[in-house]
């Protein structure tokens, strides 16, 4: 009998197989259905045909065209990839991820088999794939690091050109002469607004190739008033959208993490109330979906899953609904006007996050989203008058506006000596190369002439921030390397602390146990090292102590790339056992630039250089516990109502005198401060004038 029970079973899993397989089916079958119903099918021919005539070549497409998702698979089927890969550049990690996960699902292929993708420290691909999408900053780094002529790559598609990250600019300015070199290599050039025309004169007037669009009239209404506080604008616009309109699905746009979270809050708050206090009435279930880029990518992939019957979706997203990832059946957006973006602030010496109005066409874009499935309407939550005479036509290309150290570093590895005479469609103010390879100097990257150093060579080969890079690597003249590889790759993720508004006493409690009282630093590698000495596979262990298990798994891979690059580099992996002074020491030698003197008060302190004041943040392990340290150094300054120092360690004012003589020297009084500014000042301008006698040099040779 129970072999007839076994014989069933079999049947029965034989049978599911089956219908798993006609589901399977019928699911391609909508999704090549799908693919066939995007704009840009009814001109794929005529795109392959502008390809195969020309090198370069400028799409335009409106968003959810299906540029992203089709142009690689055209490519592909037209046999691009019998001899070589499709490469696809997006400027952000999220877009790159969740469009190979769409694209390998529609060729009916395992992630990572045809299609994959590679951001920082994640590389999806393997011997089979065809079409890679990527990071702008991974293709850049395989250029310069690895292969200048991209000999894998048949055609490159820089996808999203118009968002003008630091690295499209780098890319044009390379990718250009690899066109000249290599004459069986195609670059396709994606842009979805008017940047268009400025594109294909820099490549040499190439074509221009237009996809049609099909989108419906968004109507735009204003607020009456500038607005205090957004977040509450946005949600109340929110709730009466969901009682009083029609059907049709919200995308809100914020700035950051934090507003997202507190947007999503107070929805589920009202939707709550809305619920309680009608009582006759069935409300209709409101779904709330936030997206950003730090968001694990299974929560990321449920913006993309119908809503239950009736129900309507509330996507609150950054800036990345903007133009990277499309959402079918936006009828309303709320558009908050702002966004965040890495500015550098002469003032604190250094790129700060910050939030800025939009530009007018930033705007025009996100009012676009509403349009697509049907009319739509755009909420802006600022007023007609700031629109017209406040905001700018178009966004400053990042290239202009913040520290570009890592793009020379990248740029002078690849024996573009002299910066000025790089190409750039924008070139950066001459103030900033200076600013960003002054800050090299300081490093120890660059040498008094602006040539790698051997101690920048080796930065190079890390992924990571120059200061970071700079540790990793000082680590093995301190004996520390097992540390601060730790320590850095925890810098890396994002933060491992779980602090739930509603638990915050308990979660900081619970964090308070791993705190080494004199650095943050430090508590990151307690918290590592405890980790994985003990419950290394316990997700019960991190919840208990409110650690972020899915940041830690995140920081052990990072640590094991990090390794492999020291291996390559032959710095052994050598460790101070219980002298952890040593690893403040190794701290302060890469990051004596970010130095604070305590001021008096609790966690208040003053930048060493510029005088600024600077806080440790509450949450903070040298923040009010007994031990106040005189001088601190950071790793980066965030701004929010105040300027607080993220991840403070203390150090010995002898040992900032040591490794930044360039700022301090041990009488470091307030009216020697001045003497040290003056110092500054006069080695900052030695080291430009040399850098300007090393240009007039290379221009007499070149002349003679
Ligand atoms: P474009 O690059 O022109 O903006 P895309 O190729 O990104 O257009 O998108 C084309 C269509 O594919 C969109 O309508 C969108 O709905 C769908 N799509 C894209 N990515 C995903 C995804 N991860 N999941 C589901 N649908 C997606
Ligand atoms: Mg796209």
């Amino acid at each position: 009998h129970g072999e007839v029970d076994f014989k069933g079973d079999a049947q029965f899993a034989q049978h599911m197989k089956k219908s798993e397989a006609v589901s399977d089916f019928a699911k391609s079958k909508s999704l090549s259905e799908q693919r066939q119903y995007l704009p840009v099918f009814s001109v794929r021919d005529e795109f392959l045909k502008v390809v195969r005539e020309n090198q370069v070549v400028v799409v335009v497409g409106e968003t959810g065209s299906g540029k992203t998702t089709q142009l690689t698979q055209y490519l592909h089927e037209d046999g691009y990839t019998k001899n070589g890969i499709v490469g696809c550049t997006q400027p952000r990690r999220v877009a790159a991820m969740s469009v190979a996960k769409r694209v390998s699902e529609e060729m009916e292929t395992e992630l990572g088999d045809l299609v994959g993708y590679a951001i920082r420290f994640e590389d999806i691909t393997g011997d089979n794939t065809v079409i890679k999408y990527m990071t702008e900053g991974v293709l850049l780094r395989e250029i310069t690091l690895e292969y200048p002529d991209l000999d894998k790559y048949r055609v490159i598609v820089m996808d999203e050109a118009h968002e003008r990250s630091v690295n499209t600019d780098v890319l044009f300015g390379i990718l250009k002469k690899v066109v000249a070199r290599r004459r069986d290599f195609k670059l396709v050039v994606t842009s979805a607004t008017l940047n268009a025309e400025k594109f294909s004169n820099f490549f040499g007037n190439v074509p221009i190739f237009h996809i049609p669009g099909r989108t419906f009239p968004v109507q735009i209404m204003y607020s009456k008033s500038p607005c205090e506080d957004y977040v509450e604008a946005a949600v109340k616009r929110a709730m009466t959208i969901h009682i009083t309109s029609a059907p049709g699905d919200i995308l809100i746009f914020m700035t950051g993490q934090e507003e997202i979270e507190a947007t999503c809050f107070a929805l589920s708050e009202r939707m709550e109330q809305l619920v309680n206090s009608s009582t006759r009435k069935k409300v209709t279930n409101m779904l709330i979906l936030p997206i950003y880029s730090q968001l694990p990518a299974d929560l990321q992939a449920k913006i993309f899953q119908k809503a239950e019957d009736g129900s309507r979706k509330c996507i609150v997203a950054t800036n990345i609904a903007e133009t990277s990832l499309t959402v079918d059946g936006i009828y309303y957006v709320i558009d908050t006007g702002y966004v965040k973006m890495k500015v550098y602030n002469p003032r604190l010496g250094m790129d700060v996050l910050q939030v800025f109005p939009i530009s007018q066409a930033a705007a025009d874009q996100r009012a676009g989203r509403s349009g697509r499935t049907g009319p739509g309407t755009c909420y802006r939550l600022f007023t007609e008058s700031a629109y017209r005479y406040e905001m700018l036509p178009q966004p400053v290309p990042e290239i202009q506006r913040s520290n570009i150290m890592n793009v020379i570093l990248l740029l002078k590895s690849f024996k573009v000596d002299n910066l000025l005479d790089f190409e750039f469609m924008d070139p950066p103010p001459q103030e900033n190369i200076l600013n960003s390879m002054y800050q090299l100097w300081v490093l120890g990257a660059l040498s008094n002439t602006g040539s790698l150093t051997r101690m920048g060579l080796k930065m190079i080969k890390f992924p990571i921030d120059p200061g970071l890079a700079k540790m990793l690597i000082t680590g093995e003249e301190f004996g520390c390397v097992d540390e601060v590889l730790t320590i850095v790759s925890m810098l890396s993720v994002p933060s491992v602390f779980f602090r739930p508004r509603d638990r915050a006493e308990e979660s900081a409690a619970a964090h308070e146990k791993f705190f080494v009282p004199h650095s943050d630093h430090l508590t990151l590698l307690d918290i590592y090292r405890q980790w994985e000495a003990n419950e290394y596979r316990d997700d019960w262990w991190c919840s208990k102590h409110f650690l972020q298990v899915k940041c830690l798994r995140k920081a052990s891979k990072v640590r094991s790339q990090l390794l492999d690059i020291l291996k390559k580099l032959e710095i052994p992996l050598t460790s101070c056992g219980p002298k952890l002074h040593v690893v403040r020491k190794a701290i302060c030698s890469s990051f004596f630039h970010n130095a604070a003197r305590l001021k008096g008060g609790i966690g208040e302190y003053l930048n060493c250089r510029n005088g600024m004041p600077c806080h440790l943040h509450p949450t903070s392990a040298i923040y009010g516990k007994g031990y106040t340290p005189d001088y601190v150094v950071y790793h980066e300054l965030i701004l929010t109502n105040k300027e607080y120092m993220q991840c403070a360690t203390s150090v010995e004012p002898q040992w900032l005198a040591e490794y930044g003589p360039m700022f301090y020297s041990i009488k470091d009084s307030d009216t020697s401060l001045l003497e040290h500014k003056k110092r500054h000042r006069d080695e900052k301008s030695a080291m430009e004038e040399e850098m300007e006698n090393l240009r007039e040099k290379q221009k007499q040779v070149e002349i003679g």
